[in-house]
């Protein structure tokens, strides 16, 4: 069988994309390659390794057998040219952007994302020089007016964590589009079974597997898929892509690996410098995590599309953003976007604001309160004591996450028993 045969659907792909019988033992599941270094054939193949003549592997910080099969399902899955798999979500961010920016360069982000994001946005990528205007998505007259010569790349999220905001990827990317710079987007929240970035005219996707797709809260990871379809050498505003590498004997990236460019720039020069790698033991892990994306995302929408409606009748509720609820103002967008649903995050407003999310939090008891989502049990967390803390008052409600806001990541248990659990503490925060 050709592993990853386009024409196989999502769940024959989330169990075999990237996965062959290792080749030495026979063994079906993909072994867990723990090695830090590979013996060279000779003297000739080790230099043709180092030249990037040949696709092989070195030491552990570039490539690594287990990290390979999940970087080629990852591809296969987003519908993506090449993956580079990163030690965190975070990570990803910094390798996505790293061969795009520059000292004085900025990215065009939006305002709706996760907490930790806008934190890494706003304050640490300035070291480097780099800077990002946030904007409202939604306006993208202001997304538009936003962009400047020295722009390098528009940044947004399907889902946006926490609020539930859905981004209209087809009105951005044409936005990227006629600017010349790749559009990134984080498809964390939704994964590649709910929204396809790139079939909506992204250039980037970046992840972080940390959280629905490994889904069991046991691993950090990330990654970023290239779509391979961006032009890199159509203007120079991208040289470590299309210009001589200094590095390797003035090869030019995107001449020679075309669509490949991204992903070997990712791994010849991002890995091997930032060193950001994800770990054998981690990339199994989230392997056996993809195996079941698609049973648990369909879990996650049901569950989160049946409490959602029941919060939001809920006397003790101001208001629900789930995506999935008619009253949203982003309902319309879930059929073109993520057509098998809105996730299974959203947030919910209390009425007795602050005092009262502290209490409905701290009652709970299927429910726990951690700064993870994504997993197969059940998460809450008051984002502006936590998660979004660092912000400001205006960053976090323009990231849905004021103060008398809780963010809910609903699991794939039973139903009823989180109404019951939820209606519990609703009614201890409201005494
Ligand atoms: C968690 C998260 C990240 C950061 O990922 P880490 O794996 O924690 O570094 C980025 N974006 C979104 C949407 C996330 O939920």
């Amino acid at each position: 069988m050709t592993q990853n045969d386009p024409t196989y659907g999502f769940d024959t792909l989330q169990i075999h994309a990237g996965a062959r019988p290792d080749p030495a033992t026979g063994a079906r599941q993909v072994p867990i390659y723990q090695t830090t270094a590979y013996v060279f054939r000779d003297a000739e193949h080790a230099a043709a390794l180092f030249n990037l003549q040949e696709v092989g592997y070195i030491y552990s910080r570039l490539t690594n057998p287990t990290v390979a099969a999940l970087q080629e399902r990852m591809a296969t899955l987003e519908g993506g040219a090449g993956t580079v798999c990163c030690s965190s979500g975070h990570a990803a961010q910094i390798m996505a952007l790293f061969p795009l920016m520059g000292p004085g360069l900025n990215i065009v982000a939006s305002s709706r994302l996760y907490g930790g994001t806008i934190t890494q946005f706003s304050q640490t990528i300035k070291r480097f020089g780099w800077s990002a205007t946030f904007v409202d998505f939604d306006d993208t007259d202001a997304v538009q007016a936003a962009i400047d010569d020295n722009t390098r790349a528009i940044f947004c999220e399907s889902i946006a964590n926490p609020g539930g905001y859905i981004t209209d990827l087809d009105a951005i990317a044409g936005i990227a589009d006629a600017a010349g710079i790749p559009l990134i987007v984080d498809n964390t929240s939704a994964t590649p079974y709910l929204c396809r970035p790139i079939e909506h005219g992204a250039t980037l996707v970046v992840h972080s597997m940390t959280k629905y797709l490994t889904g069991n809260g046991t691993v950090t990871g990330g990654c970023v898929v290239d779509s391979g379809k961006f032009d890199w050498s159509a203007s120079d505003k991208f040289p470590s892509l299309s210009a001589p590498e200094p590095a390797y004997h003035g090869l030019k990236f995107h001449e020679t690996f075309g669509p490949l460019a991204f992903t070997f720039h990712g791994i010849a020069i991002g890995l091997r410098d930032l060193g950001m790698t994800l770990n054998p033991q981690a990339a199994h892990y989230t392997l056996m995590g993809i195996e079941t994306l698609s049973l648990r995302m369909e879990k996650h929408v049901a569950n989160a599309t049946e409490i959602a409606s029941w919060l939001e009748a809920h006397p003790a509720v101001e208001g629900v953003t789930y995506a999935g609820l008619a009253s949203s103002p982003y309902h319309g967008r879930v059929a073109s976007i993520c057509p098998k649903g809105a996730g299974g995050l959203f947030t919910v407003a209390l009425k007795g604001g602050y005092e009262s999310c502290i209490k409905f939090v701290d009652s709970l008891e299927i429910f726990s309160h951690v700064a993870n989502l994504g997993d197969t049990r059940s998460l809450v967390i008051h984002s502006a004591s936590t998660t979004h803390r660092q912000l400001s008052a205006e960053q976090q409600a323009a990231a849905g996450a004021a103060p008398n806001v809780v963010r809910i990541s609903i699991g794939i248990e039973d139903p009823k028993d989180l109404i019951a659990d939820l209606d519990q503490a609703l009614k201890k925060a409201s005494t």
